[in-house]
C-alpha cells in the first residue's frame, strides 16, 4: 500500500510550512499524508480535489461538511 498521498509533492499542506501550525500540520503529516492510502483518502483535501479538480485553501484534512458543502462555501466567498 502506497504511504504517502499522491498528493504530497504538490500540496499545499506540505510543502507550505506556514499553511497551518506547527503542531496541526504535524500531525495531518503524520496522520493523512504518511498514514497510508486507507487514511489520505479519507483527507479532505484529497477527496475535494477528486471531486473538483482543486481544494480551496481553507480546507483541511479533517474539514467537515461534504465536499460539494466545501466547494459552496468557496463559492460565497465570491457572492
Ligand atoms: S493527505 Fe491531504 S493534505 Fe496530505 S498531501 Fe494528501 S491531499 Fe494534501
Amino acid at each position: 500500500m502506497q504511504k504517502e498521498c499522491i498528493n504530497y509533492k504538490n500540496c499545499p499542506l506540505v510543502i507550505n510550512p506556514a499553511f497551518a501550525p506547527d503542531q496541526q500540520r504535524d500531525y495531518y503529516m503524520r496522520v493523512y499524508c504518511l498514514g497510508g492510502k486507507a487514511n489520505w483518502t479519507k483527507c479532505k483535501r484529497y477527496m475535494t480535489k477528486v471531486d473538483y479538480f482543486f481544494c480551496p485553501d481553507f480546507v483541511m484534512p479533517d474539514t467537515s461538511g461534504t465536499t460539494d458543502e466545501i466547494i459552496d462555501k468557496y463559492e460565497e466567498g465570491f457572492l
